[in-house]
């Protein structure tokens, strides 16, 4: 398997230990941020990638931070399975939670990290359509000269395609912002894989907000069916505002496929995807509604 190749080749390994160390490094040509390694390592090993320097980040005290205080701020070095053990993800953000759950095994979550999700930038990441629709921004950081200069970038501005974002080589991302949500708020993810431990052939997340019966406010986000995870803005604006009904999501969940452009890869067909991308935003919403309305 080309998974368990050896690296045949040599490289510097340095673990940095503040953000200004890191940022140091990655001025290096050819240096690359290492996270988790999930990622990473595994782009080394099928030679996809070949970087004559790694900086390991994932002791840099900076980038441990995880904050609550109405919105949530979560380092770029936070192990998914740290994220998944706060109550709050849990109870308030539920799309989010479920996401992250799914993101492939124990073992994977123990090391992985939400920034090298949204970094490795794959038009499948599960985290990235959860945070779509939270409107969540990323706080970038870069040395001028010996000072830290960070910016916060919209996450819907961050993919530019596929494995690609809006980075440049010398950035590193410090944390991930989510802004406070609506308490009468409710939010999903629903992923299709061929197996569990798997990369979506296509996911959705919702994040709605109820008021009666009506879906005050509501944000889709599919992952997999485009050259990168993106708003479903059309489903949308056609849904903004209106009563929940079985019968307009029936008529109104096709529109989807306005909003999404998918191909034909290893893992799905275009078609299959067209297919069933209405059920799974109807199924999301649904979810996402009933929990709004404190069902669930
Ligand atoms: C068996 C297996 C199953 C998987 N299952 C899933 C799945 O179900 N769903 C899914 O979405 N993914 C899955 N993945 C992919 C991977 O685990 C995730 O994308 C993970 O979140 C990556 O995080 P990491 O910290 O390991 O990233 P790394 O591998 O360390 O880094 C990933 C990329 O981001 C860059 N990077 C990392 N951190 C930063 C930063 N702070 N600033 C700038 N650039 C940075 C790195 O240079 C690299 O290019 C799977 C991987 C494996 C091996």
């Amino acid at each position: 398997m080309a998974d368990t190749k050896i690296i045949d080749y040599e490289f510097s390994y340095n673990k940095a230990a503040h953000l200004n160390d890191a940022l140091r490094h990655l001025q290096e040509k050819g240096t690359r941020i290492l996270a988790g390694g999930t990622d990473l390592i595994v782009r080394i090993k099928t030679d996809v990638e070949k970087p004559t320097g790694i900086i390991d980040i994932s002791d840099v005290e900076e980038l441990q931070s995880f904050v609550i205080d109405g919105k949530v701020e979560i380092g770029a070095a936070v192990k998914l399975s740290s994220i998944l053990k706060v109550p709050v993800i849990r109870e308030r953000y539920m799309g989010l939670y479920e996401a992250i759950d799914s993101i492939g095994a124990v073992q994977i979550r123990n090391l992985a990290t939400l920034a090298g999700n949204l970094c490795n930038a794959s038009p499948g990441a599960d985290s990235a359509p959860p945070l779509l629709t939270l409107e969540a921004s990323v706080e970038v950081a870069s040395l001028e000269g010996e000072n830290v200069e960070k910016r916060v970038v919209p996450l819907r501005e961050f993919f530019t395609g596929p494995g690609k974002t809006i980075l440049k080589s010398d950035e590193l991302v410090t944390k991930i912002i989510i802004p406070s949500i609506d308490s009468d708020s409710g939010s999903a993810f629903k992923k299709i894989s061929r197996v569990k431990l798997d990369i979506a052939k296509i996911s959705c997340a919702v994040y709605l907000v109820a008021e009666g019966q009506i879906m005050r406010d509501i944000r889709i986000a599919v992952g997999a069916a485009s050259a990168k995870p993106k708003r479903a803005e059309s489903l949308e604006r056609e849904l903004k505002g209106k009563k929940f009904e079985q019968g307009l999501l029936e008529e109104k969940a096709n529109l989807i496929n306005k909003d999404i452009s998918p191909i034909t890869d290893i893992r799905s067909t275009e078609e299959y995807r067209r297919n069933v991308a209405p059920v799974l935003v109807r199924d999301t919403i649904e979810l996402a509604w009933k929990r709004a309305k404190g069902a669930e």
